[in-house]
């Protein structure tokens, strides 16, 4: 199929129809002249004969014989079956002179005569037939010509046809901007187009050489098996190497064409997609890697978790560990130093992690300063000396502009559980843990505990439970008498929450107080107790006998914008003074003194509210701030009243307390009075008030209300009531 023979037009040729008719009127003429010349013999015959016969008949004895012998002559030589006895008897007469044997050659003459009539009677019989003959023969071959006439009419058209086929094809081959190759099992090339210019040949350099020499050495193998294998077609992609050494990347067909006679080969159809693929690599690299560190993202390191964990299900016995690595305090480094120190850090952050992990290892950023590692087969004490060793590769200082700063990082690590947790769950875990490493201080190691879930996952169900209980008044108060020590009378409850749980039974607050800080729900629990007290209190109040209820608020309660309006419009709705209420704070919800909870205190005391600070000593408060504090009474906390108890009076710091309290002029109340010792020693240093079993457990209302004014004696304890 070289472009010069399908190029030239075939010479030309006197077409078959044409020759087969002029062969057809050649044998017609032939055969109309051969019949007309069969009848001209017996014609000329019959005529010879009758002027035979006239002139003998007309010859009389003695007159002269030689014109009746040339006449006998003329007719014998027509050519009548009995010529020569007709001549022998001319002769005869014409030189006997005897009349006797005019007898004889009369008879020779008829005879001739009957003859040339049968002949021409039998001319006459077989002439229409072999008219007839003719004709069919002719009319045959006038019908044969015809169709052979059409057909070559066929055959010159499609040829026509498929001569501009053909050549618009090799235009659309020769101008296709996709190389076109025929190249022969042992890679000979046949034929290629000029597009071919795209690898730096024209098509006559590189017609005769093997294409193997211009395709890359990694792809030769892969070309030399399919060009020598028997496959149809084949998809390729191949590398090829310009005339100038770089490296395209070339897609396309190869089609077995080996049996076609007209190609015999394999055609090669090939673009170059060097470009395509560059740009796809790159925007698979920009989708799974992180822009800024190069690391693997968030999706390449869960799809080789992913990947990794699903390897182990045959494979249960290899471990599989999984970091969760996060800097302390970054936003520090970025509000302090700035984005581009920020990203520095990062950067840093992320070579260190590289360098310090085997090659097998994947270390990917997930965002922000949010790391994770991927260790294969590396069980939990490798895994904790790598993080160990990651904890100090990452907290040595980094050098930015001159100054020296110190980074840290908390990791959690988990292990995976091969058949049990997916990608998404151990790496949960491992975030779970990095939070408890946090939550330990930082800078540190946590490995995950699976009791931590289990715990976690109760904390969830508590929350759901406890949004309910809020909403269906599942809670209920119980009162704990506030005694004066001076007196024993009871001066005020504290109103302590206790939560009714449908299956579980009466719960104290340490099962459900922590939950609903962490959930967000203390808030609502809070105003719940908050209306509970107030009109619990307003229940107990009496005409000669007015305690107060102290109830308690947590930080996010007091720091909740609108709380001093929610106060002072629940007092008003219960009709209940405001100085028959004290909110207990603790010293942590009054550490920002300007803060929204400060003037939220300001604004209740200056309506009459008292503020008490609870569990006084255990929080961060220094005595000397207790002056700058919006409150009107100190609760020691009852680890320090423990101390008092017979037998280990260490009462130092109580004193201290208390003393100080008296100086500002501070109601004093100490919480846990068990003992009527401990009563004495706290009436004896100046407290106030007390609190405790000693006096009363907590109690419902209804005991509340039923209790003596002045408390002597411990009452009995409440049957709904497990303090
Ligand atoms: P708290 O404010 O220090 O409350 C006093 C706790 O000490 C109460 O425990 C009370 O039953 C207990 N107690 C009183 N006298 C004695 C005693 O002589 N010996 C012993 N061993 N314990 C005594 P409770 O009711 O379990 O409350 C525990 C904590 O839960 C409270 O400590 C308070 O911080 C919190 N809490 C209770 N109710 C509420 C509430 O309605 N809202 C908020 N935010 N917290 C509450
Ligand atoms: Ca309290
Ligand atoms: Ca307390």
């Amino acid at each position: 199929m070289r472009a010069k023979h399908v190029a030239e037009r075939p010479p030309r040729r006197i077409p078959a129809g044409a020759r087969a008719a002029v062969w057809i009127l050649v044998a017609q003429f032939a055969m109309l002249t051969w019949l007309f010349h069969v009848d001209d013999g017996a014609q000329d015959r019959s005529r010879a004969q009758a002027r035979a016969s006239v002139a003998l008949a007309g010859w009389h004895p003695g007159e002269d014989r030689s014109p009746v012998a040339a006449e006998l002559l003329v007719l014998a030589e027509s050519g009548v079956s009995n010529a020569d006895q007709l001549r022998e008897r001319t002769t005869q007469w014409t030189e006997s002179g005897s009349t006797s044997d005019t007898a004889a050659l009369r008879e020779a003459t008829d005879a001739a005569g009957r003859s040339t009539a049968a002949e021409l009677r039998s001319n006459d019989r077989i002439f229409p037939v072999l008219l007839v003959l003719v004709l069919v023969a002719v009319s045959g071959g006038w019908y044969v010509w015809s169709r052979r006439v059409r057909e070559t009419q066929r055959v010159t058209v499609e040829r026509r046809v498929l001569d501009a086929g053909e050549r618009r094809l090799l235009a659309l081959v020769r101008n296709s901007t996709d190389v076109v190759a025929i190249i022969e099992p042992d890679s000979t090339t046949t034929f290629v187009t000029p597009a071919v210019a795209v690898l730096g040949w024209s098509p006559e350099e590189l017609t005769g050489r093997q294409l193997l020499d211009v395709v890359s050495p990694q792809d030769r193998l892969i070309l030399t098996r399919l060009l020598s294998g028997s496959g149809d077609s084949h998809s390729v992609q191949i590398r090829m190497r310009h005339r100038d050494g770089h490296e395209l990347v070339m897609e396309g067909t190869l089609v077995n064409l080996c049996h076609d006679t007209a190609v015999r080969g394999w055609v090669l159809t090939i673009r170059d997609i060097t470009e395509r693929k560059r740009l796809q690599e790159d925007l698979t690299t920009q989708a799974i890697h992180d822009s800024m560190t190069g690391l693997p993202n968030r999706q390449l390191f869960f799809d080789r978790l992913d990947h990794a964990l699903s390897r182990r299900e045959a494979q249960p016995w290899r471990p599989l560990a999984v970091l969760a690595f996060n800097l302390d305090d970054f936003k520090d480094v970025n509000e302090s130093l700035g984005y581009a120190t920020g990203d520095t850090v990062l950067l840093t952050v992320a070579e260190r992690l590289t360098e310090a992990l085997r090659d097998e290892d994947t270390a990917a950023r997930l965002g922000g300063d949010e790391f994770a590692v991927l260790m294969e087969d590396t069980d939990l004490s490798t895994a904790t000396q790598v993080a160990h060793r990651l904890l100090a590769t990452v907290a040595s200082p980094i050098e930015i502009d001159g100054h020296l700063h110190v980074v840290r990082a908390s990791i959690g690590l988990a292990e995976a559980v091969p058949g049990r947790s997916n990608g998404t769950d151990t790496m949960r875990n491992a975030a779970v843990a990095v939070d408890m490493a946090k939550e330990r201080g930082k800078g540190r190691l946590a490995i995950y505990d699976p009791a931590w879930h289990r715990q976690a996952v109760e904390t969830f169900a508590v929350r759901q439970e406890l949004e309910i209980a809020i909403a269906t008044d599942q809670l209920t108060l119980v009162y704990l008498p506030i005694v004066s020590l001076d007196t024993h009378t009871v001066r005020g409850f504290e109103a302590l929450v206790r939560w009714e749980h449908p299956e579980r039974g009466l719960l104290n607050p340490e099962a459900f107080i922590p939950v609903a800080e962490q959930g967000g729900m203390i808030t609502a629990l809070d105003d719940w107790v908050l209306h509970a007290a107030v009109r619990g209190c307003a229940a107990l109040q009496a005409a000669d006998h007015r305690p107060w209820i102290a109830v308690n608020v947590s930080a996010e309660q007091l720091n909740q914008p609108g709380f001093a309006a929610i106060v002072l419009s629940t007092l008003a709705a219960a009709q209940l003074p405001a100085d028959r209420l004290v909110l207990e704070v603790t010293e942590s919800a009054l550490l920002d003194e300007l803060g929204l909870g400060a003037q939220t205190l300001a604004q209740l005391r200056a309506h009459g509210v008292r503020v008490s600070i609870d569990d006084f000593g255990t929080g961060y408060s220094s005595l000397s701030r207790l002056s700058r504090l919006p409150v009107d009474e100190l609760k020691v906390d009852r680890s320090f009243i423990e101390q008092l108890r017979s037998g280990n009076e260490d009462g130092v710091l109580v004193s201290t307390f208390l003393a100080t309290a008296q100086a500002l002029r501070l109601r004093t109340v100490a919480e846990g009075v068990e003992d009527a010792h401990q009563a004495r020693w706290l009436h004896d240093a100046g407290c106030d008030l007390g609190q405790g079993f000693l006096w009363s457990r907590p109690v419902g209302l209804d005991t509340a209300r039923a209790l003596p004014r002045i408390l002597a004696v411990p009452v009995e304890e409440d049957a709904t009531v497990s303090a």
